[in-house]
């Protein structure tokens, strides 16, 4: 059966030692926490993995980084290649945020090679896929996510699909304040689950976690995970407080 998760992103934020500490904060705060009913992960910086990765048990944490290069390695000036990610023990990487979409061109072919490396590399990937207010108020939303999902993923095999966790992310709804609401969301996981089911059967897309990302707080996080077909979430702003962040760990 699938996994709940619920990972933070903490983009552009936080110097090493304020991230270090709010790392341990949710550490702290996770094993406090005892049984949980989620997989917690906190995406960070590049330059904060090693000292993150010290500051918290991992087997309790899970690590991420928020992108990777789509080179295997040499003359590629200020890039981090799959294989540095993996070496820091980070676990998973997020790939194909709408930001990195929008502000670094990141294409579906450059995603497609992304993905494959980091596959190659051992980390599980965060696929993060997501219309514009534009779609969604023109109705062809679902076109949009298909390409996204079909075009940098669908190349793998279901063995290889099982190391991939879906984000849903509406751009309209990342940083806005403006949350999807619970059946607007649900409506689109399901959706999703049932695309990857044509593509690789019941149990595949059964198995595959799909997350919900887009001012996802304490305050929702029950309602939307409540949803049969979200099983957690990513989470940006409200993952920088490790209190909020851990409002909606224990959400579920
Ligand atoms: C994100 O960017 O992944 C995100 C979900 O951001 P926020 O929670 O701040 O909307």
């Amino acid at each position: 059966m699938r996994k709940n998760i619920v990972a933070g992103n903490w983009k552009m934020n936080t110097t090493v030692a304020e991230g270090v500490q709010l790392a341990k904060e949710v550490n702290e705060a996770v094993a406090a926490a005892g049984e949980l009913k989620c997989d917690v992960v906190i995406g960070v910086p590049f330059t904060h993995l090693t000292a993150v990765k010290e500051a918290i048990d991992i087997e309790k944490v899970g690590l991420s980084a928020e992108n990777c290069a789509n080179k295997e390695k040499g003359a590629y000036t200020g890039e981090v290649s799959a294989a540095m990610v993996a070496s820091t023990g980070a676990n998973y990487v997020i790939l194909g945020h709408s930001e990195r979409r929008e502000y670094y061109n990141e294409t579906p072919e450059i995603l497609k090679e992304k993905v494959d490396l980091a596959l190659a590399n051992g980390l599980k990937i965060i696929f993060c896929c997501g219309e514009s207010l534009e779609l969604r108020e023109a109705g062809t939303y679902e076109e949009f996510i298909k390409a996204e999902l079909k075009d940098s993923l669908f190349h793998l095999s279901a063995e290889e699909f099982a190391n991939i966790v879906i984000a849903y992310e509406p751009i309209w709804a990342i940083g806005t304040g403006v949350t999807a609401t619970s059946d607007q969301a649900e409506e689109v996981h399901a959706f999703i689950r049932s695309f990857l089911a044509e593509k690789y059967g019941e149990t595949v897309a059964n198995d595959t976690t799909i997350l919900y990302g887009g001012s996802c707080k304490p305050s929702n996080a029950q309602e939307l995970f409540a949803k049969p077909n979200i099983d957690g979430g990513l989470i940006g702003g409200a993952s920088l407080k490790a209190a909020d962040f851990m409002g909606i760990v224990t959400a579920f």
